[in-house]
């Protein structure tokens, strides 16, 4: 398949496509098989192999400036795990892959993200630990895999929650499993500095708590979009002008209002999960990415066909 790519260098160049990713996994987990682990994600690195794989910040300035020659790639990666530090940077490096890292900047330092704490709690829990505090008539079961399912049940019910009402959710299936504490999963202060001095490392915001940002009032959504910046900023003593959407589908996670709050905080740049490659002509405070499919290479071949063939 990868044979296919040179080819692409015959294609109309100047688009960007954006990858999207979130945690890299040292080793394949039964228990979470959505995420990719280390051979899993250096197979689609290599994958890209026929692409220019750009910094996000420089290929947009030169995506405006119709510098880009053919298609070329940029890697993204939000929330802000250790694993990016751990896993994902030497794997990058030693393909001299640059990378941009948007973090969620509530959780640097601080407790793991919510359905990081509801798949622990389910898979750690107590067998027969009831649910039905947050709704769910439910005791946790003794097997993996209806564990794996019943936390996919849990993450459904409380997702769209407003972000107090998460946490409590969160929080009471927690109480009511009684699993053991849970290894911190996000990057601290010291490790996020160190990942940003990484060669090609820069790093972007993506609100202080991750909420829903439609899903918040004008205040909390201000404080959440302006704050990321500012907490970023002060620890990285750098500027950030890269913004993603949590969530990041247009109309459903976030609304024009929210644009328009990271147009007044003083992102010159801001990233969707919808789906596209990004052109000239794109909005620069609704640029769309894509993930990879999880298992597909056939798939992946494909996208990352269309992706180079789409005017
Ligand atoms: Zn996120």
């Amino acid at each position: 398949m990868q044979a296919l790519w040179p080819l692409l260098r015959f294609l109309p160049g100047n688009r960007l496509l954006v990858l999207a990713f979130h945690r890299v996994a040292r080793e394949f987990d039964p228990y979470d098989p959505e995420t990719p682990d280390a051979a899993h994600f250096s197979r689609q690195l290599d994958a890209l192999g026929g692409f220019d794989v750009v910094p996000l910040g420089a290929g947009l300035t030169a995506l405006q400036e119709g510098r880009l020659r053919r298609t070329a790639v940029a890697i993204t990666f939000d929330d802000g795990y250790r694993d990016q530090l751990a896993v994902a940077a030497p794997l990058l490096e030693a393909r001299g892959y640059p990378s941009t890292v948007f973090v969620s900047s509530a959780f640097v330092g601080g407790q793991n993200m919510w359905h990081d704490r509801l798949l622990w709690a389910l898979r750690e829990g107590v067998v027969g630990s009831r649910l039905d505090g947050v709704g769910l008539a439910e005791a946790v079961p003794a097997s993996l895999g209806a564990r794996r399912q019943l936390a996919g049940r849990c993450i459904a019910a409380v997702k769209s929650l407003p972000l107090s009402a998460r946490e409590q959710a969160v929080a009471l299936v927690e109480a009511a499993c009684g699993a053991p504490p849970a290894p911190r999963l996000m990057l601290d202060a010291k490790e996020l500095r160190e990942l940003a001095a990484r060669p090609g490392v820069e790093i972007g915001a993506h609100t202080r708590r991750h909420p829903i940002l439609a899903a918040c009032t004008l205040e909390e959504a201000r404080a959440e979009v302006s704050g990321s910046r500012a907490d970023l900023e002060q620890l990285l003593g750098v500027s950030v002008g890269l913004f993603a959407y949590p969530n990041g589908h247009e109309g459903r996670d976030f609304s024009d209002r929210d644009v328009g709050l990271v147009r007044e905080a003083g992102f010159s740049h801001a990233f969707s999960s919808d789906w596209g490659v990004v052109t000239p002509g794109s909005d620069a405070l609704k640029l769309p990415r894509v993930s990879l499919y999880r298992r597909s290479v056939l798939g992946n071949a494909m996208l990352l066909a269309r992706a180079a063939l789409r005017a």
